[in-house]
């Protein structure tokens, strides 16, 4: 059977030399008699792999050395608890910016913990921007500012790095990491869910600011205490091994490709791809400003319910799969993380164009 073009927002596409050196390696990895599924997480083997997987992370996205990387379990959801249960403890207070759907998920966590604020919203309108603030949106003894960097379910990303001043800022990076070199030095704390761009899911990663550990509450769980995990080298427990194993495989596919500057290149023409069709029509609807356009994940709709259901069926016949939008949003959504390779957005452009003219409204 061939593979389709999956437009998945999340677990999503993974690289297909990934997926065939994986392959190549499942039963047997190298002279360990023993597939890394099987592996012991203590075997000089599998230390191997975890150093290797971290140091071609810090690599790709040139992690300065005062940041702690860690791979833990648990999603990027439960970060939504683990950032104010590690950070707030600093004033207990922290500011939100709410630009979708895990943003609010996000701040609906944290007011378990303290007194939080929403510095700017863009539920107003849709969540279909992101707001832009200066440093004055923020309380000065906030202990932290969140952000969603790339909000998944509108198509939405941030432009510019918010001005927090001395606070901290936290961003959800689950569906934009490595799509784009990131300046590392400017957040206090990235975490992200690896099932979008990185790795299979059970994975997520967090790369925090050393000074920014030791704050956690008294009553955090073990299991979310970065300060212990960095301590233990992401081996309190058990670590997601073969997850960890697949990042360090694509770690290694988008190094060999040049690297993350590469990737925005070839992530900025394939959305370009997308969005001047959008622009150039008048069958569908692109919701999202053009200012804040996520380059990972594209919203269209054609206004009309049934014709976006009909849409999504005949496009997963036509290989095109996945295309169905976020539940709570419905429409069509197109994500087009690392892995999706040019000619999936092409042929998706082919398919919009022949549908709009069979299907007349
Ligand atoms: C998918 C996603 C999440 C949720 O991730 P889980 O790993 O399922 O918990 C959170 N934030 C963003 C931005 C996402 O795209």
């Amino acid at each position: 059977m061939n593979r389709v073009y999956n437009f998945s927002a999340g677990p999503s596409m993974l690289p297909l030399p990934v997926l065939e050196k994986a392959a190549a390696e499942l039963v047997c990895y190298g002279n360990a008699g023993m597939s890394v599924m099987e592996m012991s997480h203590r075997s000089p083997e599998y230390e191997a792999i975890i150093v290797e997987a971290e140091n071609l992370l810090r690599q790709l996205m040139n992690i300065p050395d005062n940041y702690k990387v860690l791979f833990l379990q648990g999603g990027a959801s439960t970060q939504f608890a683990a950032v104010p249960l590690n950070l707030i403890g600093r004033s207990g207070k922290a500011d939100y910016i709410i630009s979708g759907q895990f943003s609010n998920k996000a701040y609906q966590e944290a007011l378990k913990y303290g007194n939080i604020a929403v510095a700017a919203s863009s539920k107003a309108d849709n969540f279909t921007y992101v707001p832009k603030v200066d440093r004055s949106a923020f309380r000065p003894d906030a202990s932290y500012v969140h952000i969603c960097f790339n909000n998944t379910i509108y198509g939405t990303k941030f432009y510019y790095i918010p001005d927090t001043g001395d606070i901290p800022l936290v961003a959800d990076m689950s569906s934009c990491i490595l799509s784009e070199p990131f300046d590392v030095s400017k957040f206090g704390v990235i975490y992200a869910g690896a099932q979008k761009n990185m790795a299979p899911a059970g994975l997520t990663v967090v790369i925090v600011r050393e000074d920014l550990l030791g704050n956690a509450l008294p009553y955090t769980p073990t299991m979310l205490d970065w300060k212990v995990m960095a301590e233990n080298g992401s081996m309190y427990n058990t670590p997601p091994c073969y997850c960890i194993y697949m990042a360090k495989l694509v770690y290694e596919y988008l190094l060999s490709l040049g690297g993350l500057e590469v990737m925005k290149k070839m992530n900025e023409e394939k959305a370009k791809i997308l969005y001047d069709y959008l622009d150039n029509q008048d069958y569908y609807i692109a919701p999202v400003k053009p200012e804040s356009r996520s380059m990972m994940n594209v919203t269209f709709v054609t206004g009309n319910p049934d014709l976006d259901k009909k849409f999504a069926k005949e496009a997963a016949e036509a290989g095109l799969k996945n295309l169905k939008g976020h539940r709570s949003v419905g429409g069509m959504r197109a994500s087009i993380y690392n892995a999706m390779p040019r000619e999936g957005v092409e042929k998706l452009v082919e398919f919009m164009a022949d549908f709009a003219k069979k299907n007349p409204k």
